[in-house]
């Protein structure tokens, strides 16, 4: 289903013009037009899914193999040395579009820094065991 009103639904179906570097009957790949990276990537089902918790096995099992596929192209087309698969869902963890994506970012040795990573914190077994057991019995 599409969201008549979802900016990135128009993208993934053409109606909205883009850099499109990667097109099948259920994805369309963009380059995002304020990249962290010279090549930055977003990956945008066809269909309309608010977040990852949405998303049906279908484009569930496609969007990985397919984001691989893209990576390795970056690092044969843009001689980056490595990538970053990042997905937000929801506001707080920084989701500003609200139609899953997933972003392929290039990275190159060198720079620049500081993209997708995070001061490590601190948590003692009893903290982590209590954590762990809140996730577990919500499966
Ligand atoms: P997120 O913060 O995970 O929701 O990512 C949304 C991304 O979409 C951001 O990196 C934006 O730069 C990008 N973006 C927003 N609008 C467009 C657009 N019209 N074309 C390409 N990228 C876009
Ligand atoms: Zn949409």
């Amino acid at each position: 289903m599409r969201d008549e009103n979802c900016i990135f639904c128009k993208i993934a179906n053409g109606e909205i013009p883009s850099a499109t570097v990667y097109e099948d009957e259920k994805f369309r790949v963009i380059l995002d037009l304020g990249p962290a990276t010279k090549g930055h990537a977003l990956i945008l089902p066809k269909e309309h899914f608010d977040d990852v918790c949405q998303l049906n096995e279908v484009y569930a099992g496609g969007v990985l193999p397919l984001a691989a596929k893209i990576g390795r192209a970056m690092k044969q087309g843009l001689g980056c040395d490595g990538f970053n698969l990042v997905q937000n869902n929801g506001e707080a963890a920084g989701q500003t579009v609200r139609h899953f994506h997933m972003h392929v970012i290039p990275r190159y040795a060198g720079g620049p820094k500081g993209i997708a990573a995070w001061e490590p914190g601190s948590a003692d077994s009893k903290e982590l065991e209590e954590l762990a057991d809140k996730i577990r019995t919500n499966i």
